[in-house]
C-alpha cells in the first residue's frame, strides 16, 4: 500500500515565523525515515526537519528564505512503506524533545544571568591547536569577542608543537640524506653525512618556534586574549581554570584535540616514547622498534632509519597503514622491506622488560613467540580524543565513546551553543579537518550561515613514497558496492618522474560509472601530499575525466598523471599505449 503523505513542521515551542535556509531534498528523490528534509533556523539556533515517513518526493512545499510555523507542510511524499495511515507527520516524544531542547538551551542559556566570572567572552576557545586558533581568529574576524585558552605555554597545539610541522621538517631532513646516497647510482657521490642530532632538533624547534611565535602576533593583531591554563566546564556558561579564575561565556568551542594512547602495562623507562618522544631523537638508537603501523609510526620510521637506526615495525593487523588501498601501500612497502630490519605484520607485542642493556620484547605472532632486544621502542598504536578530559557534563554535552563529542553539520554539540572541533569532534584526526570545523563553528557562532559538507578529506602519509588518497577509496567502494570505474596512469612512463630516479609511483583516479564524475583517487610517489589537492578540487567540483584532461598541464611534471590518468579513462591517452580504451 502506498499514498500522498504531507510531512509537516514539528512543533516548534515559543518559535513562529522561522526561517527556511536550506532546502535538502528534491522531487523525485528517494528519502528515508529520519533523512533531514529542510534546515531551518531561528535566531539562536538551527535544526533540520527530518522524514517521518520514508518515500519519494513529490513536492517541496517551502523555499529557502521562506518562513514557516509548526503545522506548515514542508514536503510531499509518495509514501513507500506500508502502514503509512495518517497525513500527519508524527514525531516520536523523545524526538520532540530533542528538537525542542536544543531551541531551548540555545535560548535559555544565552539569555540566563552569567555567573560572576574573573574573565568574561562572547566566545571562548578551549584549546589552541589548528582547530583552536583559527577558531579564534575567524570569529574575532566576524568581530566576535574571543578569549582562547591553552593549557601549554605556546599555541599551536599538537601539530605545529609535536605532530605535523616538527615531524616533517625531520622528514624533510631524512629525504635530502636518501636522495644525496640515491644519486650515487647516477654518478654523483656524496660522503657519509654526519649527523648531529641536537643540531638537526635544533632546527626543527627553531621552524617550531617561528611558527608559534607567528600566531601569538596574530592572535594579538586581532585582539583575541590568550589566556594560560587547563580549563574544565563548571556549567553551561562558565569554565575554571586550574588557577582558580573563571571565565564566562556566551558561547564556547571546544578544540581540546587528542594524546597518543598508550599500550598498558609497559615499563616505566626513558628509551619506551611516544610521538612526542620520538621526535627528540635523544638518542638516535642502532636498533629502533616501531610498535604500530599506521601514518605516525611509518614516518618516524622513516626518520630513524635515514639518520641510521636499524628499525623494525610490528604491526597488529596484517597490512601496513591498515585501510588504506593495498595497491597504494604496496610499493611503500617494496621499498621499506629492503631498508628496515623486519616487518613484521599480524604481530602484537605481548611484553616488554627494561634491562640496563635495552628493551627485551615479547613478540607474539602467528608462527609463534619470539624475543628480541632493542635500544628504543616508540609507541604509535593510535590516538584519544580529550572530550572526556573537561568535565563536560557539567555543561549538559554528551560525550561518547573514546572521548568523542558529537557534533551535527553546524559543528554543535547537543548543547547548541556549545561546539565542538577537530580530533574530538570525530572522524580522521587530522589538522586540515580541524581548521575547516573550526571556520564552520566560528562562523555559526558568529550568526552566519555555515555548515560542513565537504565532500572528501584527503590522507597524506609523509613517508618515502609519499602515499595519498582523497574521497572514495577503492577499499570503500567494493564494501558498499559502489559502481566505479578506475583509471591509473604509472609513474614508469612520466618523463618528470623518470628524472627524478623515482618510477615506482602510480596514480589512479576512480569515477562513478554511469556521470563520470570523479569519486577519489589515490597517488604513490615523491610528491603525492601535494599532488592529490587537485584530485580534491575535482571530487568537490563534482569535474568528470574530461574536465580534467582538458586542463593543460604542464611539462614535465608530476601533476601531468593526473591528466594522464584521466585521459586514460576518457580513451584519449597518447602517451601509453591502452588498446581496449580507444574512443
Ligand atoms: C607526530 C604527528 C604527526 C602528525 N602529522 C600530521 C600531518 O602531517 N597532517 C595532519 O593533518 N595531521 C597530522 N597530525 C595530526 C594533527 O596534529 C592533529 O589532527 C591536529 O593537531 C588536531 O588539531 P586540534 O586543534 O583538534 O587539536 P590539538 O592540536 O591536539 O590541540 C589541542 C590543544 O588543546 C589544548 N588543551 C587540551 N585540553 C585543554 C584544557 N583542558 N584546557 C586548555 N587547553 C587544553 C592542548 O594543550 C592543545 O594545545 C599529526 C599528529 C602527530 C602526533
Amino acid at each position: 500500500m502506498s499514498g500522498k503523505v504531507e510531512l509537516v513542521v514539528p512543533d516548534l515551542g515559543d518559535f513562529a515565523d522561522v526561517e527556511v535556509i536550506e532546502i535538502l531534498v528534491a522531487p523525485g528523490d528517494t528519502v528515508a525515515v529520519e533523512d533531514s528534509l529542510i534546515t531551518l533556523e531561528t535566531d539562536k539556533a538551527t535544526m533540520d526537519v527530518p522524514a517521518s515517513h520514508a518515500g519519494t518526493v513529490v513536492s517541496v512545499d517551502v523555499a529557502t528564505g521562506g518562513r514557516v510555523n509548526a503545522g506548515d507542510v514542508v514536503v510531499t511524499i509518495e509514501a513507500s512503506d506500508e502502514d503509512f495511515g495518517s497525513s500527519t507527520i508524527v514525531i516520536e516524544p523523545e524526538e520532540q524533545e530533542a528538537i525542542l531542547a536544543k531551541v531551548a538551551v540555545s535560548d535559555d542559556t544565552v539569555s540566563e544571568p552569567l555567573p560572576d566570572t574573573t574573565h568574561f567572552a562572547e566566545l571562548v576557545v578551549i584549546g589552541a591547536g589548528p582547530g583552536g586558533y583559527t577558531a579564534a581568529f575567524r570569529a574575532a574576524d566576524l568581530g566576535m569577542n574571543v578569549i582562547l585558552v591553552e593549557r601549554w605555554p605556546v599555541l599551536g597545539g599538537v601539530c605545529l608543537n609535536v605532530g605535523c610541522i616538527p615531524s616533517k621538517a625531520l622528514l624533510h631532513a631524512a629525504k635530502v640524506i636518501d636522495e644525496a646516497e640515491a644519486m650515487a647510482e647516477h654518478g654523483v657521490k656524496f660522503g657519509k653525512p654526519e649527523i648531529d642530532p641536537v643540531a638537526l632538533c635544533g632546527w626543527k624547534d627553531k621552524v617550531v618556534g617561528r611558527m608559534t611565535d607567528g600566531l601569538a602576533q596574530l592572535a594579538k593583531q586581532r585582539k583575541v586574549q590568550v589566556i594560560h591554563g587547563i580549563a574544565n566546564f563548571a556549567s553551561a556558561n562558565h569554565l575554571e581554570l586550574d588557577n582558580g579564575e573563571t571565565i564566562g561565556f556566551r558561547q564556547c568551542i571546544i578544540a581540546a584535540g587528542s594524546e597518543p594512547a598508550m599500550l598498558r602495562g609497559l615499563p616505566d623507562d626513558r628509551r619506551i616514547v611516544d610521538s612526542t618522544g620520538a621526535l627528540e631523537l635523544d638518542p638516535v638508537p642502532d636498533r629502533l622498534l616501531v610498535v604500530g603501523g599506521g601514518i605516525i609510526g611509518l614516518e618516524m620510521a622513516c626518520v630513524y632509519s635515514a639518520l641510521g637506526s636499524a628499525v623494525t615495525v610490528v604491526e597488529l593487523t596484517n597490512a601496513l597503514m591498515p585501510g588504506t588501498d593495498p595497491d597504494l601501500v604496496r610499493p611503500f612497502r617494496k621499498i621499506v622491506e629492503k631498508r628496515y630490519e623486519k616487518i613484521l605484520l599480524g604481530t602484537k607485542v605481548s611484553g616488554v622488560q627494561a634491562t640496563s642493556t635495552g628493551l627485551d620484547v615479547l613478540l607474539e605472532g602467528k608462527d609463534g613467540n619470539t624475543a628480541e632486544t632493542f635500544d628504543k621502542v616508540l609507541i604509535s598504536v593510535g590516538r584519544r580524543a580529550n572530550g572526556d578530559k573537561l568535565n563536560a557534563e557539567k555543561a549538559g554535552v554528551a560525550v561518547g565513546k573514546q572521548g568523542i563529542i558529537s557534533v551535527d553539520k553546524h559543528m554543535q554539540t547537543n548543547v547548541p551553543h556549545i561546539f565542538a572541533i577537530g580530533d574530538l569532534a570525530g572522524g580522521p584526526m587530522l589538522a586540515h579537518k580541524a581548521t575547516h570545523e573550526a571556520k564552520v563553528a566560528a562562523e555559526v557562532a558568529a550568526g552566519e550561515k555555515s555548515a560542513f559538507d565537504a565532500r572528501s578529506i584527503p590522507s597524506v602519509a609523509y613517508t618515502d613514497p609519499e602515499i595519498a588518497w582523497v574521497g572514495l577509496t577503492e577499499t570503500e567502494a567494493k564494501q558498499d558496492g559502489v559502481a566505479y570505474e578506475k583509471a591509473a596512469f604509472p609513474w614508469a612512463a612520466s618523463g618528470r618522474a623518470l628524472s627524478l630516479g623515482r618510477d615506482e609511483g602510480f596514480t589512479k583516479l576512480l569515477f562513478d560509472k554511469e556521470s563520470g564524475r570523479v569519486l577519489g583517487g589515490g597517488i604513490v610517489g615523491p610528491n603525492a601530499g601535494d599532488l592529490i589537492a587537485e584530485v580534491g578540487l575535482a571530487v568537490e567540483m563534482g569535474a568528470d575525466a574530461t574536465d580534467i584532461s582538458l586542463t593543460i598541464h604542464p611539462h614535465p611534471t608530476l601533476s601531468e598523471t593526473i591528466a594522464f590518468a584521466a585521459e586514460a579513462f576518457d580513451g584519449t591517452l597518447t602517451d601509453l599505449y591502452i588498446p581496449n580504451k580507444k574512443k
